[in-house]
């Protein structure tokens, strides 16, 4: 948990409130999990706001028929969607990561919030660059203002990954001892500072999934059927 304001709750779970997902991993306990993880931050599991996350750069503005879409069934969730905003409170825009960064969005000007899915595609194709925008054009808050949490995700010391990326990223890559990693928080951060964001706003929680595995899901490490972390944010 950390705190933008008290206007708003912004929380991640960790492995020891278990799996959070009802498509990944052991789904047998989810329901219950999500119950009792969100019971302590008094957020009501009902107002859950999901998307089936496909690793695109599609953002959804929340409206507020869209309250409990994924939240008991994966079925209903919001389709194909990996970025989530509103200026609705009682909307608890939720992301579930093992490895993929959760980004957190708040303008307290306007009071709208943004939640981001940012695994590398999202990450190549703009997505938080594009969820801001979408902040501005639909709710036109200042970038300037703006507030950023990075979650927990796997980091440049664990993101082992292929050569090729190098023909997605044009920075971002790091080369030791003949292996690349990818550092995509700092190719989210760039995008961040991109679009406006002033680099005292935004706050990093410099958790590796990886690195601490032990606390937290990871999918390098644990392999497909590893649980996945929710990340909410909430207008109370
Ligand atoms: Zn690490």
């Amino acid at each position: 948990m950390f705190e933008f304001s008290q206007e708003v709750i912004s929380v991640f779970s960790e492995r020891s409130d278990g799996n959070m997902s009802l498509n990944h991993g052991d789904v047998s306990m989810s329901l219950e999990n999500r119950n009792n993880f969100l019971g302590k931050f008094k957020i009501n599991p009902a107002y859950l706001v999901c998307a089936k996350q496909v690793h695109s750069s599609n953002i959804v503005c929340v409206r507020e028929t869209d309250r409990g879409k994924g939240a008991f069934n994966y079925e209903t969730a919001i389709e194909a969607t990996d970025a989530l905003v509103t200026d609705q409170p009682q909307m608890a825009l939720a992301v579930f990561t093992a490895d993929c960064l959760p980004i957190f969005l708040y303008d307290q000007e306007r009071s709208v919030i943004g939640l981001v899915h940012a695994g590398w595609r999202s990450t190549c194709e703009h997505i938080v660059k594009n969820t801001v925008k979408m902040m501005q054009d639909n709710f036109f808050i200042n970038p300037k203002r703006l507030q950023v949490y990075f979650g927990p995700a796997i980091r440049s010391c664990c993101y082992e990954v292929e050569e090729k990326m190098n023909r997605y990223f044009s920075y971002g890559l790091q080369k030791r001892d003949g292996t690349y990693y990818l550092d995509i928080i700092e190719v989210n951060k760039a995008q961040l500072f991109d679009a406006g964001i002033i680099k005292y706003n935004i706050i990093d929680s410099g958790i590796c999934t990886s690195c601490q595995n032990h606390r937290f899901f990871s999918f390098r490490k644990e392999g497909k059927s590893c649980g996945r972390m929710i990340s909410v944010i909430m207008l109370r």
